[in-house]
C-alpha cells in the first residue's frame, strides 16, 4: 500500500504517494525535484529540490528527516522552497532538532510568495501560483525553456533567416512551455486566480472529495476541491492530462477509480486520471 506509484507522460515520470490527510509527496526524477515530502519518503531522498505547497504535516512533516537522510548520504545541500511564512518556524524546528542531535545540518529554505519565478536548471523555470487553503499555500508550475525561430522570421523564405545570420543576429529566440503544475491543497478557485495553470500540459491537482458522501460546502470549509466543482470546469482546462491527487481515505483506490469512471464524461475518461499511489 505504501509503495510509490509511477506514471509518465510527455517525457516526465512521476513517482509518489498522495492520500488526503495522510501523505503527499510526488517526485520528478528527470528534474531531480519533489512536490511536497510527506513524512520524508525514500523515493524523494535522491532529489535536490523540494517544492513545498504548505505546512500541513501530511505534506511537509518530513522536511527535517529528508535533510538528515541527505546529510547521511553526503548529498549536496538540498533546497526547499516554501510559502514564506513557513521559513522561520522551519528554521527553528531544525535548530531545536540540531540541539537534540548535537549536529547542525546544511540546508537552504527559500520563502516564496505567489507569482514568483526562479531558475531550476539551464532548461527549466519554476513559477509559483496562488492557491486557496486554510493556511498559507502555493502551487508550483514548471516551464521548459527552448529555442525556436524568432516570431518575426516565421514563415519567411530561408534566405531571410540566412540574411539575419549574416547580419550577426541570432535567428532563434527563447520560448517557454508550461509542462507541469502541482496545486498542493486548494479550493477550486485557484483556477480563477491563476488561469495560466489550466494550460499546463500536465496538471496535478487535488480532488479530495469525489461524491455525495461529502458536500461542496464541506470541501470549501476544509480548503479542498470536490469533483462536483471540477466536472463543470473540465472544458476550461486545456491540459493533456489532469492527474487527480489527494483523494480522501474514505474511498479505497478501487472505489475512487469506480466513482471517476461513473461520473466523468466519456470523452474525459482518458484525460482525467487518479494518481494510483496512495
Ligand atoms: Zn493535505
Ligand atoms: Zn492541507
Amino acid at each position: 500500500m505504501m509503495k510509490p506509484a509511477q506514471w509518465a507522460h510527455a517525457g516526465l515520470s512521476f513517482k509518489g504517494l498522495s492520500l488526503a490527510g495522510v501523505r503527499t509527496s510526488i517526485a520528478l526524477p528527470e528534474l531531480s525535484l519533489a512536490f511536497d515530502v510527506a513524512q520524508g519518503l525514500p523515493h524523494t531522498i535522491g532529489m535536490n529540490t523540494f517544492l513545498i505547497s504548505h505546512g500541513h504535516m501530511d505534506h511537509a512533516a518530513g522536511i527535517p528527516y529528508v535533510i538528515s537522510q541527505k546529510a547521511m548520504h553526503s548529498h549536496k545541500t538540498p533546497h526547499f522552497y516554501m510559502p514564506e511564512s513557513m521559513v522561520d518556524p522551519m528554521k527553528e524546528i531544525m535548530n531545536q532538532w540540531g540541539l537534540i542531535e548535537g549536529h547542525q545540518y546544511e540546508f537552504e529554505f527559500i520563502g516564496l510568495k505567489a507569482n514568483e519565478a526562479f531558475t531550476l536548471s539551464s532548461r527549466h523555470l519554476v513559477k509559483t501560483f496562488p492557491t486557496v487553503h486554510r493556511i498559507p499555500s502555493l502551487g508550483y508550475s514548471i516551464y521548459r525553456k527552448f529555442r525556436k525561430l524568432r516570431k518575426d522570421l516565421e514563415g519567411l523564405p530561408s534566405e531571410e533567416v540566412a540574411k539575419a545570420r549574416a547580419r550577426g543576429e541570432d535567428p532563434t529566440e527563447e520560448r517557454t512551455e508550461l509542462v507541469v503544475s502541482f496545486t498542493g491543497d486548494t479550493q477550486i478557485e485557484f483556477l480563477d486566480k491563476a488561469p495560466e495553470v489550466a494550460k499546463s500540459k500536465i496538471l496535478l491537482m487535488e480532488a479530495t472529495y469525489l461524491d455525495e458522501r461529502k458536500t461542496i460546502a464541506s470541501a470549501k470549509e476544509w480548503g479542498h476541491v470536490h469533483l462536483d466543482e471540477l466536472i463543470p470546469r473540465l472544458d476550461s482546462i486545456k491540459s493533456e492530462k489532469i492527474v487527480l491527487i489527494h483523494s480522501s481515505a474514505r474511498y479505497s483506490l478501487e472505489e475512487a477509480e469506480a466513482v471517476l469512471k461513473k461520473r466523468l464524461p466519456p470523452h474525459e475518461q482518458d484525460r482525467v486520471l487518479l494518481f494510483s499511489g496512495r
